[in-house]
């Protein structure tokens, strides 16, 4: 069963402290030390490497929307929203 949802990363907020990425593989580093968002349909920020001072949003539409959750809930600083919709 799949699920709309959408996720976004507030990269202002984020430490670069990688709870995320062991919990759902589309948390990755990027380049400049923080994280970012792998696939679904970015919705804002443009290109994620770019997006620098603006949050990331993707959408998604699957069955993985627990693994994103469970990085938002890891995440020490909050960064991470997971919004059904
Ligand atoms: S867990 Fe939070 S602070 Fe750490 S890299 Fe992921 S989004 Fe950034």
């Amino acid at each position: 069963m799949t699920t709309e949802y959408r996720v976004s990363l507030d990269r202002d907020a984020c430490e670069g402290i990688f709870a995320c990425l062991v919990r759902d593989a589309r948390f990755v580093e990027a380049a400049d030390g923080l994280a970012s968002i792998e696939g679904g349909d970015a919705e804002a920020g443009g290109d994620a490497a770019d997006a620098a001072d603006q949050p990331l949003v993707a959408s998604f539409d699957d069955d993985r929307i627990d693994d994103a959750r469970r990085a938002a809930a890891a995440c020490p600083v909050d960064a991470i929203e997971v919004t059904e919709l």
